[in-house]
């Protein structure tokens, strides 16, 4: 691939189809800048659960917003790291509990314009894959390869909860399901920036498919796109 060639990769999709592990092998075999957007919008999560407010209020949180301090870092492997006010918080956001107040914090216009420029930035000097739920419908519209990538509820859940054992997090498969059942509803039926495909997406349904098989649609989409 050329190296000069500025290529933009928007991964969208519910949670648990498997985007931010493609992004990451995207990330790693082209060299691309890998954005999770969902992390940006966990750590404001996380600081408005920190502020005692409720995140469905837009005056509480809109009035939060300016005393936010919020950067994201990469260690050395390149992996993405979220920084709240000079402390790590990467972990910490991935509490269950994080990802309810992400989903409701998310919903209110003030915090989505907040966070749209931060986004852009980071794709304006650079090749990046960035993943999310508004990618390639607001964040990057012009974005070379546009994917939405999904899979069923059930699958999506099984994923999700196997993930958190793995993490020694105790939870069960209904729990998991009900939340992410939860987090769809929220994420698709909000009025700004709703969860659904780019009209120029392609989507990819990773129900039936192994990691490798998936990661391999998208790799071909990106070595088309980089071609042209
Ligand atoms: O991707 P992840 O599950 O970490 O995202 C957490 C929440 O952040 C999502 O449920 C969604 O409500 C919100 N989000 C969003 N727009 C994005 C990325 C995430 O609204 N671009």
């Amino acid at each position: 691939m050329s190296e000069e060639k500025k290529i933009s990769v928007a991964i969208d999709g519910p949670s648990g189809a498997g985007k931010s592990t493609i992004a990451k092998m995207v990330s790693n075999r082209f060299g691309f800048v890998y954005v999770d957007t969902g992390a940006v919008y966990r750590t404001v999560g996380l600081f408005v659960k920190r502020a005692g407010v409720s995140p469905r209020s837009e005056q509480d949180v809109s009035g939060l917003l300016p005393s936010i301090h919020m950067d994201i870092c990469y260690d050395d492997s390149g992996l993405q790291r979220m920084i709240l006010g000079g402390e790590d918080v990467t972990e910490s956001i991935r509490e269950p509990e994080i990802s309810r107040y992400a989903s409701d914090v998310s919903a209110l216009p003030s915090v989505r314009a907040f966070l749209l420029d931060m986004q852009r930035d980071v794709a304006r000097k650079r090749s990046v894959v960035m993943d999310g739920r508004d990618i390639g419908t607001v964040v990057l519209p012009q974005a070379d390869v546009k994917i939405f990538l999904t899979a069923s509820a059930e699958e999506r859940a099984k994923r999700r909860y196997l993930e958190l054992c793995s993490k020694g997090v105790k939870t069960n498969y209904h729990d998991v399901y009900a939340q992410m059942k939860e987090r769809d509803k929220n994420d698709s039926s909000r009025a700004i920036s709703p969860l659904r495909p780019a009209k120029d997406s392609i989507t990819i349904d990773t129900t039936q498919l192994g990691l490798e098989q998936s990661y391999e649609k998208v790799a071909g989409l990106i070595k088309k796109a980089a071609c042209k």
